[in-house]
């Protein structure tokens, strides 16, 4: 009887330093949902990101009418700072979503760079396809189901 009341003492002991020693490193390690902070500063995040998305019917005109020149300028200009913003963006999703939104993030930049080379080479059905699998990615991302 008094050997069960000392393991048990030292149970709750051992439990108590590790509720303890699990508590304080935690403010390093991002939370495990996305807080009220989180979505917040994630909703400013996403604005210019949903500006750019406003400006591809710009690209597709463009696009359209073989505007090659304006096509390199939009994507090098108003549209160069994206992948930027998107990056910004991955890096305050919670780990698990990153991996996904990175990749689209690495999938509309290699369209983007192939629509690039399509204008440069005034090659209208590969500007044109790219554009549409561009815009698939870019949505995807804006799409992307959060946990
Ligand atoms: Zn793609």
């Amino acid at each position: 009887m008094p050997r069960l009341q000392s393991i048990l003492s030292l149970i709750l002991v051992l439990v108590t330093t590790l509720l303890v020693s699990c508590g304080s490193p935690q403010a390093t390690v991002p939370p495990p949902t996305y807080t009220a902070e989180k979505i917040e500063q994630l909703k400013t995040l996403v604005a210019p990101v949903n500006a750019a998305r406003e400006r591809m019917s710009e690209l597709q005109s463009d696009i359209e009418k073989k505007n090659w020149v304006d096509t390199v300028g939009l994507l090098r200009g108003p549209l160069g700072q994206l992948r930027q913003e998107m990056l910004n963006v991955t890096r305050s999703l919670l780990p698990e979503d990153q991996p996904q939104a990175k990749q689209l993030v690495k999938e509309l930049f290699g369209h983007f760079e192939r629509i690039d080379t399509a204008a440069k080479n005034r090659n209208y059905d590969l500007a044109v396809s790219q554009y549409r699998e561009a815009l698939k990615d870019f949505d995807a991302f804006l799409n992307l189901e959060l946990d």
